[in-house]
């Protein structure tokens, strides 16, 4: 009787969760950072008008790759792959921006992971310029969260941002994807209309925050530095301020997507985190 008691305790305080199974819900496992792209800025003054005019400097493009308990998750798809064929990059129209070479394709980097296109469950970008939105439809099914502002941002040529078939959820403003607070994207406009960041919460390596374009390099994070081509300075400001006070309330690390100084310190894939 004794025993049948203590039995039926353990039963019960492992159906609420205190003792026994792994929780069901385990959030975010891993994170690959996956090279999106390698390029040369003509010159810098583009990104923080005034200062080091004249000046070039490498760029790096990152696509980060998720692995949640849900399923897989891409931020950011880069240069199209197939710029990977062209010898001598892609060279912008403005001379003072940067040619992008694609040293590895996106497909050749989720194969060597064993991650299937059709693995990816849910995507996000950061904002709709080439860099950024290259391979979207290499993931026709995945469901493509952006924002409303940045769905219906009209083209200089008047086409659609994305393909209309392609399953999206237009946000207006952040998101929690999961539900679990382990993936969240971050409204910052400013660079374009609905441009956003993710925040993400690693198990080991804790918090952090993927800036897409919100900053461009680490000298304009510092100085606060806003691109003369970005839709609003106002805007702009504003969302480093936000992304600053989110650093500072969850002690995160800020992942600067096209600082390759940065990106050079860190561990890209088939290395993750966790
Ligand atoms: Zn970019």
């Amino acid at each position: 009787m004794k025993r049948a008691i203590g039995l039926t305790a353990v039963l019960s305080l492992a159906a609420i969760g205190l003792v026994g199974a792994e929780p069901a819900n385990a959030g975010v496992e891993k994170l690959y950072i996956l090279n999106c792209g390698e390029g040369v800025a003509g010159d810098i003054s583009r990104w923080s008008p005034g200062v080091n005019e004249g000046k070039s400097m490498d760029f790096v493009d990152n696509c980060y790759l998720i692995k949640h308990s849900q399923g897989w998750f891409l931020w950011d798809t880069g240069i199209p792959d197939a710029v990977a064929d062209m010898p001598n990059g892609l060279a912008p129209a403005d001379p003072r921006a940067t040619t992008w070479r694609r040293p590895k394709t996106l497909a050749a980097q989720l194969e060597q992971l064993g991650v299937k296109p059709a693995d990816i469950k849910a995507m996000a970008v950061s904002h709709t310029h080439p860099d950024h939105i290259g391979n979207v439809e290499m993931f026709p099914n995945a469901m493509l969260y952006v924002q409303k502002a940045e769905y219906d941002w009209p083209a200089a040529n008047g086409a659609p941002r994305f393909k209309p078939e392609h399953p999206v959820t237009k946000l207006e403003g952040d998101r929690d994807i999961f539900g679990d607070g382990s993936i969240v994207v971050l409204s910052t406009p400013g660079h374009t209309p609905g441009h956003q960041s993710l925040l993400v919460r690693l198990p080991k390596t804790g918090e952090l925050i993927l800036t897409g374009d919100a900053v461009h390099f680490k000298a304009n994070w510092d100085n606060r530095g806003v691109p003369a081509n970005n839709v609003s300075k106002e805007q702009t400001l504003a969302s480093m301020q936000k992304i600053a006070d989110t650093l500072a309330k969850d002690h995160a690390q800020l992942w600067i997507n096209h600082d390759k100084a940065q990106r050079d310190t860190l561990k890209t894939s088939p290395e993750f985190y966790e």
